[in-house]
C-alpha cells in the first residue's frame, strides 16, 4: 500500500512540474498587445493583460529608451506629442493614454507579465534616431533589466537593428533572439546569433524558400503583421511557429475552425 502511495505522489509531481512553466502552445503573437477588438490603448498594460486574457503565446511590445535612460514602452517615438529619446521620464508622464495609463516603464511591463506564465513578452528593442551607440545601450539596458527582474524565462527579444540583435546573443547566449528587418537570409541570421525570422509576411511571400531553409538550420519563423484571414491561412499551410497579429482573436477564430474540420 506504502508503495502505491509513493509511487500517486511522484506521478502527481510529475504532472504538477509539467504543467508549471507551460506557455501557451500556440502560434499567436498579440502586436502590441490585444488592444483593437478590446479597445485598448496599444502597449499599455490594459493591452498586455488583453492578450493574457486571450491566451496568447506571446504578446509584443516596443521599447524605446528616454533622454534620462528610462526604458519606456510604446511604438511611435513619440507619445502623445512629446519625443521620447529628447525628453525625460519625468517629462512624458504629463502625458496619458485615454485608458488613463501613463507611459508604462519596460521594467513595470515586464513585472506585470510576470505576475502568470501562460504568455511570453515579446521584447522588441526599438532603433534609436540618435544612433548605432544608443541602439546597442539599449540592448545592453534591456538584457540587464531581464535578468534583474528574472524574467529571462518569459522573455524573446526581437528587433530591426541587426546588430542590436547580435549584441543581445554575445550579452546572453541563451536568449531567444529574431531579426525583423527581412533583408538576411536564414544562413546570415543564423551566422550572428540569431534564434529566428520575424519577417514582415511579403518577404516569405518573395523569398519562398526561406521558411525550409530556416526551419532545416533550426531558426523558428514568425511573421508580422497578419490582419487577413488569407493570409494567415497560408502561413499555418506553410506550418511557420507564429504569427504575429492585430487581430489575435480571429487567428484564434480561425485555428479553432481548422481543429474542428481535422
Ligand atoms: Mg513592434
Amino acid at each position: 500500500m506504502k508503495k502505491y502511495i509513493s509511487f500517486a505522489i511522484i506521478i502527481c509531481m510529475a504532472a504538477t512540474t509539467t504543467m508549471m512553466g507551460q506557455f501557451n502552445d500556440n502560434v499567436v503573437i498579440a502586436h502590441r498587445g490585444a488592444w483593437k477588438q478590446a479597445n485598448n490603448p496599444e502597449n499599455s498594460i490594459a493591452s498586455l493583460n488583453a492578450a493574457i486574457k486571450l491566451g496568447c503565446h506571446g504578446s509584443e511590445f516596443d521599447v524605446h529608451m528616454t533622454k534620462d535612460n528610462i526604458l519606456v514602452v510604446n511604438h511611435d517615438p513619440e507619445f502623445y506629442g512629446l519625443d521620447i529619446e529628447s525628453s525625460t521620464y519625468e517629462e512624458l508622464l504629463k502625458k496619458e493614454h485615454p485608458n488613463g495609463e501613463k507611459i508604462p516603464t519596460a521594467e513595470a511591463y515586464l513585472k506585470e507579465g510576470m505576475k502568470q506564465d501562460k504568455t511570453k513578452l515579446i521584447f522588441e528593442i526599438k532603433t534609436a534616431k540618435a544612433g548605432k551607440d544608443r541602439t546597442l545601450e539599449l540592448a545592453k539596458m534591456s538584457v540587464d533589466l531581464v535578468h534583474k527582474l528574472g524574467a529571462p524565462k518569459w522573455v524573446e527579444y526581437i528587433c530591426f537593428d541587426f546588430d542590436a540583435g547580435k549584441y543581445v546573443h554575445e550579452l546572453d547566449p541563451e536568449a531567444k533572439v529574431a531579426y525583423l528587418n527581412g533583408d538576411k537570409t536564414p544562413e546570415e541570421a543564423k551566422e550572428a546569433g540569431y534564434s529566428g525570422l520575424d519577417y514582415h509576411f511579403t518577404a516569405y511571400e518573395k523569398n519562398p524558400q526561406w521558411i525550409k531553409e530556416a526551419h532545416d538550420i533550426g531558426l523558428s519563423i514568425n511573421a508580422w503583421t497578419v490582419n487577413e484571414p488569407k493570409v494567415m491561412k497560408s502561413l499555418l499551410d506553410q506550418n511557420i511557429e507564429f504569427i504575429t497579429t492585430n487581430e489575435p482573436e480571429m487567428l484564434f477564430k480561425i485555428l479553432s475552425e481548422q481543429k474542428k474540420n481535422r
